[in-house]
């Protein structure tokens, strides 16, 4: 059996940045993570230099990291969808090039990027917008590909549904450069009954071929199905629950995905050691809160 390629969110600041990103992801016994390359809500970034990059990769190299596993986090503030604010849609543009870049010098070839929001002018113009955006920063030869995550439908957020999600992808010249990110919290929160798993695959490999499945964000929701939301809640408490989290974590047609959580904090601790043991074990075990 393959072994599970699994990890969470962590952080990348103080002296050690990407270095101290990856301790941080051996502390959880992860065997991938994800990361910001800045603050997520902000679009203030470091120089490359300054990030410790060689001593994070000897780290990873002796502790069987593989660096394609690794994933890369767009900050949630960059917005493509906004053709209202000029500056807001040219910031956007601009960064996720820088951005592009960032990823081409790290090594990392999964950035994941909400699509947008379309603010008022409803999904159609958002969906041009974001379509325009992506033909302007994806460059043919990039290393980089963009997984576009699935959204929970919250405020005017594209990218709610497979649908608009191919609208985007048809619209894209550079398309092998697409991919997806299944958040599991916000296709149930989209409205997607997760204990129907295997017919929603089925949709995603009709529509865009499982290879196209770059990135799954493991979390649970604290709403019940189609609330529109996106409040993640540790795996096993919420509505969507271990057993089906479980399934998707395990599942043979995503073996070689990388699997990401983006459970909150229980108090001051990290769940991720616990929740990723879990996972390892394929069972349910009390204990977190
Ligand atoms: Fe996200
Ligand atoms: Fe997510
Ligand atoms: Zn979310």
């Amino acid at each position: 059996m393959d072994e599970l390629i699994i990890g969470s969110h962590v952080s990348m600041n103080g002296k050690d940045m990407l270095l101290g990103s990856v301790k941080e992801a051996l502390s959880y016994q992860a065997n991938t993570f994800m990361f910001y390359t800045g603050a997520p809500q902000n679009t203030f970034r470091k120089p490359i230099s300054q990030l410790k990059i060689e001593e994070a990769k000897a780290l990873m190299k002796e502790t069987g990291i593989d660096m394609k596993n690794v994933v890369v986090h767009a900050p949630y503030i960059i917005n493509l969808g906004n053709s209202m604010k000029k500056e807001t849609y040219e910031l956007a543009v601009q960064f996720l090039s820088q951005e592009i870049e960032r990823c081409e010098a790290i090594g990392a070839t999964r950035l994941v990027l909400h699509p947008g929001s379309h603010v008022k002018a409803g999904s159609e113009v958002g969906l041009k917008y974001i379509i325009d955006g992506l033909n302007q920063v994806l460059k043919e030869d990039s290393s980089v590909h963009i997984a576009l995550e699935t959204m929970a439908g919250k405020g005017s957020e594209v990218g709610k549904c497979l649908e608009e999600l191919k609208v985007i992808f048809d619209g894209v010249k550079h398309q092998h450069l697409l991919g997806l990110c299944l958040d599991t919290c916000h296709l149930h929160d989209a409205g997607y009954d997760l204990s129907q798993f295997d017919e929603l695959l089925d949709d995603v490999e009709r529509l865009f071929g499982l290879e196209r499945i770059l990135v799954v964000h493991v979390n649970d929701s604290k709403n019940p199905i189609g609330a529109h939301k996106d409040r993640h809640e540790n795996i096993g408490y919420g509505y969507i629950g271990f057993d089906i989290l479980n399934h998707i974590v395990h599942h043979p047609k995503l073996a070689s995905v990388p699997k990401i959580l983006e459970t909150p904090y229980v108090g001051e601790k990290a769940p991720y050691q616990k929740e990723i043991e879990m996972f390892r074990k394929g069972k349910f075990e009390e204990g977190l809160k």
